[in-house]
């Protein structure tokens, strides 16, 4: 639909047309949510539209792990949240204003390529184009082991909050996050053995959030979940090896998946549709578009892939974690950016165990490095929490070579007796990498 938006206003005199089976005021799940960073990706796109997105995204900077007792906020990295429906209603209306035909209700079970120009299966991960066309895009999947489910709530938290559970013998996670003023997305997620031990094959759509309120009891405080008929499933990682076939092309969930904890799913389709609108533009030839598109956005898609498999990899083997100390914990989980890569235990062990005693005067943490360094990402939360060295501080570490990462580990922590010491606002300290 973002493409059709693009496209239409561009070239005014072409018959743009979006088919949908679902009713233009229905959608799956609840919120979505971009990283600040997400959002310039997509400044290249409509102007009007981003505008009005803009205005409408809730905002908040942190980033809440919750285990056990334990609520450790990470700050720095920005967010921002909508509800999909709003997404989507936003997107009809300015593509109903530019002239865009949208047909709701009406299921594609079949294309005919010669009878368009072009045509952008944007249907999402059991598209039917792909299908289609399957022996051409030679598509894969598999599905994760994990269980999700995707409620919401009136619960409005805060900050973006990782909530980790163990619950009758079995261990949860919940994504939660608000995405209006008044509601909250919030998944809840658990592998497939707790699933099974706590009997949810069985239960119904009541019984189902009725449970899972209790087990994020002490976290939803009163509030209720809700269902949007939403059902117990496992996520499907796809992709495919060809990206067109003659004048067909994938873009978004049609194109690949990646997984939901890094929330990148929707940026990624709509710079899909960017990108696709600019390789059309620059020539007139659609099979030299879609070469230039698949050119243009491979790569960036790739990292983006590799980074979602981590991150699923990490969700996928949370369980066997819980017993850890929360903040040991916490920096396991990779809380600041989903596109970094992070230590598994037995490295981020050896990393720590080469920090060598810090020499007296070097000196220290960071608020300077912030926007400006190599990591954009404001660390006045390094500070925060037990003592121990901050995840925050890892992520910076995790840039630099192995030399700064241990000079930099070994002189946070005197840094902050220091400053606690002389009665100082730890939040002032310097990082120094020399
Ligand atoms: C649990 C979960 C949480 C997520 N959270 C986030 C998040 O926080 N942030 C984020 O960026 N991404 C998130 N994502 C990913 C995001 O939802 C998807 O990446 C995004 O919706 C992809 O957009 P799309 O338009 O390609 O596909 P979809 O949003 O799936 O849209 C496909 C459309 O095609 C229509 N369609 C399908 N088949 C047909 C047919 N045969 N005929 C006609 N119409 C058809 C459907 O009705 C639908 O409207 C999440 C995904 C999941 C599963």
């Amino acid at each position: 639909m973002y493409f059709a938006l693009l496209h239409k206003t561009a070239r005014p005199a072409d018959h743009v047309l979006v088919v949908d089976q679902n009713r233009a005021d229905a959608t799956y799940g609840w919120g979505v949510v971009f990283s600040d960073k997400a959002l310039t990706f997509l400044e290249g796109g409509d102007a009007r539209f981003m505008a009005v997105l803009l205005d409408r995204l809730e905002r908040w900077d942190d980033l809440t792990i919750v285990h056990g007792d334990d609520a450790i906020s990470l700050d720095g990295h920005g967010f921002t949240a909508i509800a999909r429906l709003e997404l989507l209603q936003l997107l009809h209306r300015h593509c109903a204003a530019v002239g865009v035909e949208m047909r709701f209700e009406t299921r594609l079970e079949r294309v005919a390529l010669d009878e368009y120009d072009l045509v952008v299966g944007s249907d999402g991960v059991h598209s039917r184009v792909r299908d289609q066309f399957a022996p051409y895009f030679e598509p894969t999947s598999r599905l994760l082991s994990n269980k999700y489910i995707w409620y919401g709530t009136h619960r409005v938290f805060d900050t973006l909050s990782l909530i980790f559970r163990e619950f009758d013998g079995g261990f949860y996670v919940a994504h939660a996050y608000r995405f209006s003023p008044r509601a909250s997305t919030f998944l809840v997620e658990c592998d497939v053995g707790t699933w099974n031990r706590a009997g949810f094959g069985t239960m119904n759509d009541e019984e189902s959030c009725a449970y899972c309120a209790r087990i994020f009891a002490r976290d939803l405080q009163g509030y209720q979940l809700m269902s949007n008929k939403s059902a117990w499933t496992s996520f499907i990682v796809s992709s495919n090896a060809r990206w067109s076939h003659r004048n067909a092309v994938l873009v978004g969930d049609a194109l690949r998946s990646v997984h939901f904890s890094i929330g990148s799913g929707t940026r990624l389709a709509l710079e899909d549709a960017i990108a696709l609108h600019r390789a059309i533009q620059s020539t007139n030839s659609v099979s030299r578009a879609l070469d230039a598109f698949e050119a243009a956005r491979r790569p960036i898609v790739e990292k983006i892939i590799e980074a979602a498999g981590r991150s699923a990899e990490w969700y996928e083997r949370f369980h066997e974690r819980m017993t850890m100390a929360p903040h040991e914990f916490a920096m396991l989980r990779d809380p600041l950016g989903p596109h970094e890569p992070w230590p598994d235990r037995a490295d981020l062990a050896a990393l720590l165990g080469a920090v060598q005693p810090p020499e007296r005067g070097q000196g220290i943490l960071c608020n300077s490095l912030s926007r400006a360094g190599p990591c954009d990402r404001a660390p006045k939360t390094l500070l925060r929490g037990d003592g121990g060295v901050h995840p925050a501080v890892l992520h910076h570490a995790m840039r630099r070579t192995e030399a700064e990462i241990v000079h930099m580990i070994g002189n946070i922590e005197p840094a902050m007796d220091d400053a606690r010491r002389n009665d100082q606002d730890v939040t002032d300290l310097q990082l120094d990498f020399a």
